[in-house]
């Protein structure tokens, strides 16, 4: 940094003329209090880039200073050095105590003082500098979180169609790679929940990739048999990310099912996620084609279909894998898909509507002071 301010707060004026002259080859920029009193009025007009503080005047001395320049949170983040004329170890720690970020010791060395401010401007400046971006990166951020949620559907438009619903949405950041779709296409209901690779902006991207192809497959192709849907967006994904001529991975795992209320008919097609029915307090898995859509790997994809015969009672849920494989418990062990599916076994009795805080509940049991690992998202409903 070109220039720095420095303020220097001492009551002895041979010391600020001392330190004034060291300084001249770090900066022109100084000022001078001959207090504490004095030094916390002249913050009340300038932010120095670095304050030299004495330890022992008259009146406020140097740690009270610095305690009450750390209490204003515009000035909190200017570095202070203390300047002791004592090497004593106690001033030192109460100096840091109070806020300070280093001392000098009287008579000072021209050289160590150079060095010491020269060293705290500049991580002063850096970290200015990164809170900013840091600022700016999140804003964006936060933006896109704002598209991305008007793009998913309201909870409350599944459930004109199915009552008995419930969406569980727990993003790991503040954008999702778990995203989920409703298409209503009477007399079908389309449900689709979907995970792609990573989480975060790079996942955030694949859903709005998946997103606006299912619209596309459902909405202008009118396709509501959940195979075909499935085969279209791999195929659509593939294409969007020049895959079978660039390669790449990216691609999502994605749970389909198409409903008809009325006569309690229920599709459903799976990449890589199962899809779970409660019966009678007992967990059916329906197994997921173990292919993911998206990916160079594997070609022209054929997923398959199923029909499933639904029973008064039957409650569904599509999940993706962020609760089975959050780390918890005493041992800090994966959930697993095995206790996963006791407890959608035990939640199944609750009332529809108790059900996503119930199982938000055990998630935050589970995980404890552990960070959460990926995106957690599930919909149950009943018919
Ligand atoms: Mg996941």
């Amino acid at each position: 940094m070109a220039n720095p301010q420095i303020l220097i707060v001492d009551d002895n004026i041979v010391n600020v003329k001392v330190a004034s002259a060291a300084l001249s080859e770090v900066t022109t920029n100084i000022l001078s209090a001959n207090s504490g009193e004095r030094a916390l009025a002249i913050l009340n007009r300038v932010r120095p880039d670095l304050i030299l503080m004495d330890v022992n005047m008259p009146g406020m001395d140097g740690y009270e200073t610095v305690r009450r320049i750390k209490a204003n949170p515009e000035a909190a983040d200017i570095p202070v050095i203390f300047l002791t004329a004592q090497d004593d170890i106690r001033a030192k720690v109460e100096g840091f105590e109070a806020g300070g970020v280093d001392y000098v010791v009287k008579p000072f060395q021209h050289a160590e003082i150079i060095a010491r401010v020269q060293t705290h401007v500049k991580v002063h400046t850096l970290t200015r500098e990164l809170a900013k971006e840091r600022e700016a990166v999140m804003d964006s951020i936060n933006y896109a979180r704002r598209i991305q949620r008007a793009m998913l559907p309201k909870v409350e438009q599944i459930q004109a169609r199915l009552p008995e619903s419930f969406v569980l949405f727990r993003p790991k950041s503040v954008v999702s790679g778990d995203f989920f779709c409703f298409f209503d296409r009477d007399p079908w209901a389309i449900l689709i929940l979907a995970d792609s690779t990573g989480h975060g902006v790079p996942g955030a991207l694949m859903s709005v990739v998946g997103m606006a192809s299912l619209s596309k497959i459902v909405e202008e192709r009118d396709i509501f048999d959940p195979a075909t849907i499935l085969d279209e967006l791999d195929a659509d994904v593939r294409k969007l990310l020049n895959q079978d001529e660039e390669g790449g991975n990216d691609g999502m795992d994605v749970v389909t099912v198409a409903i008809q209320p009325a006569r309690k008919l229920l599709y459903y097609s799976a990449a890589m996620r199962p899809f779970y029915r409660v019966r009678n307090g007992e967990t059916t898995e329906f197994k997921a084609d173990k292919m993911p859509i998206g990916g160079a790997l594997y070609g022209e994809k054929h997923f398959s279909g199923a029909s499933l015969p639904i029973e008064p009672g039957d409650t569904f849920y599509l999940a993706t894998d962020g609760f089975a494989d959050q780390f918890g418990g005493e041992d800090g062990k994966k959930y697993m898909a095995k206790n996963f599916m006791t407890l959608l076994a035990r939640i199944a009795e609750l009332p529809i509507a108790e059900q996503a805080a119930a199982l938000n509940e055990e998630f935050d049991r589970w995980r404890g002071e552990q960070p959460q690992i990926d995106d957690v998202t599930i919909i149950g409903f009943r018919l």
